[in-house]
């Protein structure tokens, strides 16, 4: 490893962020071909069932690619997809030198990849900026690995930690630059969640709004135990993404079927409250790598409760709500200390406007 390959890397990564949001359920993967220091081709993957990022660069790069060195921010694949194995098309290319940030994180074909190059005779390189790959895949790397999705937590709240006045008024706390950003993360990720208290006070569509650009909008879920949705609900009605509703048992199967011929999609999990657990392995099954929490305090607890959290991002207005009974970004019973309570690690400041963005990792999420 060389502070060459680095900046090479870095352009690779670079460039596979095109497709972020977009690649479901497939990782962010970019690839540059160099030759004579100059960088001949590239390519990133750009959605499932298209070509991946070595195969576009090597097409690009054609005839010119032999004997140049092929950066790729994932292990070439050994498997047959629909392009068939990179790591052949790498070797038939006459490519004589693969720099790699990441080894494949899927265990049925980790190594697979490298071992077909290096018996092909081609140098190979690993782990160059690897942690910048790992944080890169975030999302893959924690889906791939434990088929669940990767779990945001979003709040907004005012510098004393109210999310609406004691009315209830909560439109706006955070300012437009604020907003914005939150509707760039929906844009990139699959599922977005709230509880049945947030449908029935804001009666939300929950869909990507983008100033001068269309956006895609993510699966919309509803924790609703009671089946309590109305049906004029505008994330029932407006047919702007799909919706699911996730009952428990005691929901009352008349609404469901209500719910249902309405359009929305429900599901049984759990007795009495909705089992999140089963929750989440029944959405990473649904191939839906990531998901956004944008919902009220009770169901901010319950998934931190759970240690489901995998990242936070909570938005601080610079603005004095009070208000002993106005609401906070997170309710249940809360952990007992300082000591107890949940730390973020690799924690980032940002402003935003007037608002302030912190962003961190809980570190009860083993890597
Ligand atoms: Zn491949």
């Amino acid at each position: 490893m060389n502070d060459i390959d680095e900046s090479y890397m870095r352009e690779a990564l670079r460039i596979a962020e095109h497709a972020r949001g977009r690649t479901a359920p497939n990782p962010l993967v970019g690839a540059v071909i160099v030759r004579d220091d100059t960088i001949i081709a590239s390519g990133w993957h750009r959605a499932a069932g298209e070509p991946h990022a070595e195969i576009h660069a090597l097409r690009m790069a054609g005839e010119l690619a032999r004997g140049a060195t092929l950066y790729v921010t994932l292990e070439p694949c050994a498997h047959h997809g629909r392009t068939g194995p990179c790591a052949e098309a790498v070797i038939a290319a006459g490519i004589a030198r693969v720099v790699i940030a990441l080894r494949d994180p899927n265990p049925l074909v980790a190594g697979r990849g490298l071992a077909l190059l290096k018996e092909a005779g081609i140098e190979v390189v690993t782990s160059v900026c690897e942690a910048e790959a790992r944080r890169q895949n975030e999302v893959f790397l924690k889906w791939v690995t434990q088929k669940r999705p990767f779990v945001t937590l979003k709040t907004a709240m005012t510098l004393d930690g109210k999310i609406a006045s004691h009315t209830g008024a909560s439109q706006w706390i955070t300012g437009t630059a604020a907003r914005t950003r939150v509707h760039e993360y929906r844009n990139e990720y699959d599922a977005i969640l709230v509880g049945i208290g947030t449908v029935l006070a804001d009666d939300p569509s929950l869909t990507t709004r983008l100033e001068g650009r269309t956006g895609r909008n993510p699966l919309r879920i509803v924790l609703d135990s009671e089946a309590r949705t109305p049906l004029d609900a505008k994330l029932v009605v407006d047919g702007a993404a799909p919706t699911l509703i996730v009952v428990s048992a005691r929901a009352d199967q008349r609404r469901v079927n209500l719910l249902r011929a309405c359009g929305a999609e429900v599901v049984t999990l759990g007795t009495e409250q909705v089992d999140i657990a089963a929750l989440l392995d029944y959405l990473g099954t649904s191939e839906i790598t990531s998901l956004l929490v944008e919902g009220g305090a009770t169901v901010n607890w319950s998934l931190l409760a759970g240690g489901c959290v995998d990242k936070v991002h909570a938005f601080i207005a610079p603005m004095l709500m009070g208000g002993a009974e106005a609401k906070t970004p997170i309710g249940g019973t809360g952990f007992d200390s300082p000591q107890t309570a949940l730390q973020l690690r690799d924690v980032t400041v940002e402003q935003l406007g007037a608002d302030i963005l912190v962003t961190g990792y809980p570190c009860a999420d083993a890597e």
